[in-house]
């Protein structure tokens, strides 16, 4: 049997609140008070919805009152990154761009979260259309990182990671396109899961790099993560890219244990650029794995080393064509001109930050007639030998094992170039490019103390043996004392 989960998971709120123990207005009131307390400092949120999300618990303790079921996520407080559409609520992508623009409808996952009893206390702050790692491109600054407010969160879902590692709300969903769940919440200290690309719905999201991007949770625990997956993921006919079949029940297997997995870990991103404190963990972790009953083998798998480069011209080319519909006439922000041109021209400069503006400019170039096939061309062939490389080692293993993050959390302000900021990426960007599955665990610290995060890659729809796996490497991560001693 497990143990019973800690009382602040989702798990142990909605069973309380389920079962009358306690009411989701006090619960909804704790994490507001912790919001107040430390929200000024953190910057977790581009908005608080304190006042609608009072009637929403209301509702969750009416239906416990009347016997009725109020789903599985009765009551638990999330936050949602503010890519992720919410009807009557702004939905900025943390861009000047999209200033005044409120969504007229929910995204997929939002509607599944609302009928599964969950209250949504806050949009959640992110790096500008949540490109960057660090959330310092938001327009609206920066979010710091709980563990130590003079570092970053990591990002894009910096404020989503933030907001769980605060206390903010145990549960809370980001999007992933080259590794924007696990990276901040390997710098955070919790719990963020990639999912299979076509498993979780993306109707909603605004579209970075569509062929890349997934959306997914975030959790102090392995269990609650797998909870809200289950929630959020299945098939969605509004998303022409989301797989048809049921729901895995990842929660189910859990505790299964990992007895004859066999697991890989990954030769190339072990080495060259990895903090030797990060490698450290990793390799603690896969010795817990293999203590456990598992076999681990080191395993190469060559083309992953091209990740960042096939990645930073295809995610910029299909992000040239998703922001071309911020125009000024259609969403948000319009900077009038004499002609319709120069009005575009005028919104486009005032509305989007460097990065943004940089990316689109990659992307434009790497499109354009005459370096087409030198540039996306030859990534797409790239990534083709990424899937071959990946698809050879998942003959031999069931998962992989792997850094998440190069380096813990770093200072805010330490990084200025971006070719420097995108190296950190260069462990997670490869599952995005293949498609399949990912997660992040805390297992230990780092330099100063800081969480360091063990990434298990899974094939496509492998999520049952990768949460195996991560339940079993948080089952055998040192306790804070014993990482600080
Ligand atoms: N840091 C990466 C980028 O800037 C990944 C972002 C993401 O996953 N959204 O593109």
């Amino acid at each position: 049997m497990s143990p019973a989960p800690a009382p602040n998971t989702a798990l142990a709120l909605a069973a309380a609140i389920r079962a009358g123990e306690r009411s989701a207005v006090d619960v909804l009131d704790e994490h507001l008070a912790r919001i107040e307390a430390a929200e000024p400092e953190i910057h977790a949120f581009n908005v608080v919805n304190a006042e609608a999300a009072r009637p929403v618990a209301e509702a969750v303790d009416r239906r416990v009152a009347d016997g009725e079921d109020p789903g599985a996520l009765a009551g638990v407080p999330l936050a949602l990154k503010d890519n992720l559409c919410t009807r009557g609520v702004p939905t900025t992508c943390s861009s000047k761009i999209l200033e005044g623009w409120v969504p007229p409808y929910d995204a997929t996952v939002v509607e599944r979260l609302l009928a599964s009893g969950a209250v949504v206390v806050g949009k959640t702050n992110l790096d500008e259309f949540a490109m960057g790692s660090s959330t310092e491109n938001s327009a609206f600054g920066p979010t710091r990182n709980p563990v130590d407010t003079s570092r970053v969160p990591g990002g894009s879902s910096g404020g989503s990671a933030a907001a769980v590692a605060a206390g903010f709300a145990p549960i809370s969903l980001g999007s992933d396109t080259g590794g924007s769940i696990r990276q901040p919440a390997a710098l955070c200290g919790v719990v963020g899961v990639k999912p299979t690309y076509g498993l979780v719905s993306r109707y909603g999201l605004i579209a970075f790099a569509s062929s890349l991007d997934q959306i997914g949770p975030f959790a102090t625990t392995v269990a609650d993560a797998a909870l809200l997956l289950e929630v959020i993921a299945g098939h969605d006919p509004a998303d022409a890219t989301s797989i048809p079949q049921d729901v895995p029940a990842i929660s189910d297997h859990l505790d299964d244990g990992v007895a004859g997995l066999r697991v890989g870990l990954v030769s190339e991103l072990m080495g060259e650029g990895i903090h030797p404190d990060v490698a450290a963990r990793v390799r603690e972790a896969a010795d817990a794995l293999a203590a456990a009953g598992a076999t681990v083998e080191e395993v190469s798998v060559p083309a992953v080393t091209y990740g960042l480069s096939a990645y930073y011209l295809i995610a910029p080319a299909e992000a040239s064509s998703n922001l071309a519909r911020f125009d000024g006439v259609r969403y948000g922000l319009r900077v009038d001109g004499a002609t319709t041109n120069e009005m575009m021209v005028n919104t486009r400069t005032a509305g989007f930050g460097d990065e943004v503006k940089r990316r689109i400019m990659l992307g434009t170039y790497a499109l354009s007639a005459g370096y087409y096939d030198a540039f996306y061309g030859k990534a797409q062939k790239v990534r083709t030998l990424i899937c071959r490389d990946f698809a050879a080692a998942y003959e031999r293993f069931d998962v992989l094992l792997s850094p998440t993050s190069p380096t813990t959390a770093f200072e805010l302000g330490a990084i200025h170039d971006p070719l420097t900021m995108y190296l950190n990426d260069i462990c997670t960007i490869p599952t995005n490019l293949a498609g399949h599955a990912a997660m992040s665990v805390p297992f230990g610290t780092g330099a100063h103390g800081l969480p360091v995060g063990v990434q298990v890659l899974a094939p496509a729809l492998g999520e049952v043996p990768m949460f195996q796996a991560a339940a079993a490497i948080e089952a055998a991560a040192p306790t804070s004392e014993e990482a600080s001693s």
